[in-house]
């Protein structure tokens, strides 16, 4: 106990636990498996970052989020933690240093990405390792309840046993009841040692107000007047609706930005770095915003298009009022969003052409082959992300294993010259490299080798280029890098009925679409109760508020209606001229339903068409409809 309250003092310099941290560091301390669902900012990294000091061997935290990874990270070297990361920025040096620092046991917590896992040579060497804990974060990323299902975490819980490590620490701040519960089962914990402290925020006053599109603007100009200048946020869909509605405020003469993905980086550093500085600063974003803003003092957020869910809209609103005083919350939209909502849950359906046509591919590859998911994308017309689950679905069902990624192309840069490199070495040597620089292409500055390439037309070992490679940079007289990742497979079972596992991969795909669909209704029916919002909200998470909170648009007597749907009839002009150009990227029904209504797609993407006039003009029509109506010849 006395090393505990030690390491709580004079490591993170903190005073007292929060409510729930002791708990679970209890159950972890004393060896078993632990569940903490804590609302965002609620203290969850330090049930894991404290223990970790105190076990033996080594701490892996599986993180998704690179970010906020980085963040903990320097935080806990700041600390004197002996804490590494390893994602795609890490370089060959700081790896070997990494690769150390876990064979001599000085490094205490690793933070990985769950893609990392993926890797083979990786596990190997992890294996060698003593875990003494793995800390899964969003950890509801394991449910296919949750709202934010990832199959790759589902391989998690086999990783753990795979590993042998000592206990689990799965880490949530949005569980409902069925979703807690599939984490327990899957990381085996025992339902004592799930622990939630509360969702129910009091000083966060819920209001709901939905306005017609038509509308919006104004309701949000007139709720953001009605208060004194503040750090807000408004939280809209789509990016072109952050530019819009950010313009439409700086119009008004109000300190808006626009936030979104689609930013460049320096200017989305710029946005978020003013708004954490400033105090009175709106930011007008798309749910890019968030992660990691840890302001305490935001006091109001808007919700000018609706929510996803439940889940992200706590989230959201999680966001304000850190510093425990009140602030507002506001959802301005209607159900007239949901047309957009739930197409975009549509376009992440791949069709069956597709899915059989990757399956297909897949049936025809050798035992061990390899493949890269960009290409893949392209020639099927399927997104990435859909590639990727696909592809864990497989390697859950038993069909493919990932065995490591490699890189099919490296491009050098001599620091002197070449003959300059080359006269440094002994005869042999440098033929070898001689032969191997002329494999290349050389451009101004670069020269391009594909070692697999080299490797058949020299007859030599492909690991044996990349050592000399990796050799040559080490010594400083090369600069080198990599391009062209390509995933490697080992097929475990190669399909008998191609036909059967391509249906059952396309039911899957579609249960998945129904209940993202299904959160969308969640959120109007919420949104359209007939009582305490906030009791129907935590109870939403499995909380009981005994009594109705008091401040929320309910209990203060105001009774908006949510809209009615907006059905726009597609417009069979529009769908007849796009066809008759020809476009080969909107060949298929589906391919021009998804265009018409927005949802982008590898190919029409690589042909431009995002930027066509027609692109997203049906973007009110649900999809279903404009899908009909594009089968119609
Ligand atoms: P979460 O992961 O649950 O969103 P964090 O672990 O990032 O939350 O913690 C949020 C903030 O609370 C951090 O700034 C952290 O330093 C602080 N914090 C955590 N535990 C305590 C504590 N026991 N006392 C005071 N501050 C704490």
């Amino acid at each position: 106990m006395q090393a505990l309250q030690q390491h709580l003092q004079q490591t993170f310099q903190l005073q007292t636990f929060r409510p729930g941290q002791q708990a679970v560091i209890d159950a972890l301390l004393a060896g078993r498996s632990a569940l903490a669902v804590f609302p965002t900012g609620g203290g969850k990294s330090l049930c894991y970052q404290l223990p970790a000091l105190m076990f033996s061997g080594v701490t892996l935290v599986v993180s998704p989020l690179i970010a906020l990874m980085k963040d903990q990270v320097d935080q806990l070297q700041r600390l004197g933690v002996a804490a590494a990361r390893l994602d795609s920025s890490v370089d060959a040096e700081q790896l070997q240093e990494i690769y150390r620092g876990l064979d001599d046991g000085t490094i205490k917590l690793l933070y990985v990405a769950p893609e990392r896992l993926a890797n083979e040579r990786f596990l190997a060497r992890l294996k060698r390792l003593s875990i003494s804990m793995m800390a899964v974060d969003e950890a509801h990323c394991v449910s296919e309840w949750g709202h934010n299902f990832r199959p790759d975490y589902l391989k998690l819980a086999q990783l753990a046993s795979d590993l042998n490590v000592g206990r689990v620490l799965a880490l949530t701040a949005t569980a409902t009841p069925q979703v807690a519960e599939q984490i327990c089962d899957s990381f085996s914990i025992a339902r004592e040692d799930h622990v939630q402290t509360g969702f129910f925020r009091p000083n966060l006053a819920l209001s709901i107000r939905p306005h017609d599109v038509s509308e919006r603007d104004q309701a949000l100009l007139a709720a953001l007047q009605s208060r004194p200048l503040e750090s807000s946020i408004v939280y809209v869909t789509l990016q072109k609706t952050a530019e819009q509605v950010a313009g439409f405020l700086q119009a008004q003469g109000l300190p808006a930005q626009a936030y979104h993905a689609g930013l460049k980086d320096e200017e989305r550093h710029r946005v978020q770095e003013n708004f954490m500085a400033g105090q009175g600063d709106i930011v007008v974003a798309t749910i890019a915003f968030g992660m990691g803003i840890d302001k305490a003092d935001i006091r109001a957020i808007y919700h000018y298009n609706l929510p996803k869910s439940l889940e992200n809209y706590m989230q959201e609103i999680g966001r304000a009022g850190r510093d425990g005083e009140p602030s507002e919350c506001v959802l301005l939209a209607g159900s007239d969003d949901l047309t957009v909502l739930e197409n975009f849950s549509y376009g992440d359906t791949p069709d069956s052409a597709s899915l059989a046509g990757l399956i297909d591919w897949l049936v025809g590859q050798p035992e061990q082959f390899d493949l890269s998911v960009h290409e893949l994308s392209g020639q099927f017309d399927v997104r990435p992300l859909v590639i990727n689950t696909l592809l864990t679905y497989l390697e859950l069902e038993g069909v493919v294993r990932a065995t490591a990624p490699f890189y099919t192309e490296y491009k050098l840069a001599f620091r002197t010259s070449r003959d300059d490199v080359i006269s440094q070495f002994n005869d042999d040597r440098a033929d070898f490299l001689q032969r191997v620089f002329a494999t290349g292409k050389q451009g101004r500055i670069w020269l391009t080798l594909k070692p697999i390439d080299a490797a058949a037309e020299l007859q030599v070992d492909r690991l044996r280029i990349l050592k000399a490679l990796g050799y040559l940079e080490q010594q400083g007289m090369i600069e080198l890098r990599v391009a062209g990742v390509r995933q490697g497979y080992r097929m475990l079972q190669r399909p008998q009925e191609p036909q059967a596992l391509t249906a059952r991969m396309e039911e899957q795909f579609r249960v998945r679409e129904q209940r993202d669909i299904q959160r969308l209704q969640q959120v109007c029916d919420w949104a359209e109760g007939k009582g305490c919002y906030q009791q129907a909200l935590v109870s939403y998470f499995g909380e009981r508020l005994p009594e109705p909170c008091g401040q929320c648009s309910h209990c203060k007597g105001e009774h908006w209606p949510m809209m009615a749907r907006h059905r726009r009839v597609p417009d069979t002009a529009v769908i007849q001229a796009v066809r008759q150009e020809g476009h080969g990227a909107l060949a298929t029904p589906r391919q021009l339903a998804r265009f018409l209504c927005g949802i982008s797609s590898p190919r029409a993407s690589r042909a431009r068409l995002g930027r066509h006039p027609a692109f997203a003009s049906l973007i009110d029509a649900p999809f279903a409809d404009v899908l009909a109506a594009c089968e119609k010849p």
